[in-house]
């Protein structure tokens, strides 16, 4: 009985340390380097390279080490294995903490001014109160809902949009495809919190930008498939939406021939928004280990039919 840790970026020794101090009786590995394969029954992954959790023939979990799954169902994983992800309050805090950020630095004219800087231009604009927007938060599960009573506490107004009704004080909430036209009609902020699945891969479309009041701000911090990227610059450039400030893409790093590098009114943030904390999350996939271990019940659990 084992963990495998699958990653392609540097973090997995961070990954492995955390755990090992959190649990020295769990063994640990990570996939590159000599491991026994049969032991394994928990692969803790993020983007791992596809088809590696099929190497794994005692498999019993796979845990995404992130709050995102869409890499998992993209990849040909052993499908009647149950999928687990991160639901953590220092998750969801710094997610919360960005959107608020970019929400004030948008509404205080900030990336223009620093656009305006180095071109050694000194042009004050007239900044946006917080009393005149309504953000629509696309996506109101662990990470939307806080974000949620987060901007109520700044004074703003919020409303959200989810498949099923949440009791949120002072958030109206738009329910499913029908009520999304109403809740488009009131947003002058829109942040998408959506997962990636089949039914909101091109979400983020013309048709549903349209929709949106003339002058409107788009935020993504969920998945770049959210997102037709052709339609984001034509509604930009033909005056419809203000600007967007982007922090997930297609590709990733994204290529530098992409039109979104040198547009003045897209702000990019290198897929940062928050981030999983090792500190943070250890404790839930320690817990979800052991509960595998007894048969139990685990948390956080991936429903593949929603595919998230
Ligand atoms: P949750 O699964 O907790 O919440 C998803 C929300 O989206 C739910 O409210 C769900 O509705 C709603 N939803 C899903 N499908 C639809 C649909 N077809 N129509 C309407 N509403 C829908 O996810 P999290 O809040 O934890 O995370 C959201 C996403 O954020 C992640 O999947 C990930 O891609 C992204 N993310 C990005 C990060 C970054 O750094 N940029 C960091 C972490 C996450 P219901 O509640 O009714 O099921």
């Amino acid at each position: 009985m084992a963990i495998v840790i699958i990653r392609q970026d540097h973090k997995i020794d961070a990954w492995k340390t955390a755990l090992k101090a959190a649990d020295p009786n769990i063994p640990v590995f990570s996939y590159l380097e000599d491991h026994p394969v049969s032991q394994i029954d928990m692969a803790l992954v993020w983007k791992h390279p596809q088809g590696t959790l099929n190497r794994y023939p005692n498999l019993k979990c796979i845990a995404s080490s992130g709050a995102g799954v869409d890499f998992i169902f993209k990849d040909d994983y052993p499908k009647k294995i149950p999928i687990t992800r991160i639901v953590d309050t220092m998750l969801a805090n710094d997610m919360s903490e960005h959107v608020i950020a970019v929400i004030f630095s948008y509404l205080k004219n900030l990336g223009q001014y620093r656009l305006d800087q180095i071109r050694g231009i000194w042009k004050p604009i007239d900044y946006h109160r917080v009393s005149d927007y309504t953000i629509g938060i696309l996506g109101v599960g662990a990470l939307g809902a806080v974000l949620a009573k987060d901007l109520r506490n700044y004074g703003f107004q919020a409303q959200g949009w989810a498949r099923s009704k949440k009791d949120i004080a002072g958030l109206p909430m738009y329910v499913g495809d029908g009520q999304l036209p109403s809740f488009l009609a009131g947003t002058q902020i829109l942040v998408c919190l959506l997962p990636l699945t089949g039914k909101t891969t091109g979400i983020l479309n013309k048709q549903l930008f349209g929709q949106l009041p003339q002058g409107a701000y788009i935020i993504n911090v969920a998945r770049g498939g959210h997102l037709i990227d052709t339609d984001l610059v034509e509604m930009i450039d033909s005056g419809h939406l203000s600007g967007a400030c982007l922090d997930v893409y297609h590709e990733e790093p994204l290529p530098n021939t992409h039109p979104f590098w040198q547009h003045d009114k897209i702000h990019m943030t290198p897929h940062y928004a928050s981030v999983s904390d090792t500190a943070s999350v250890v404790p839930q996939i320690i817990e979800n280990y052991h509960r595998l271990q007894k048969g139990r019940p685990l948390l956080h659990l991936v429903s593949p039919s929603k595919g998230y």
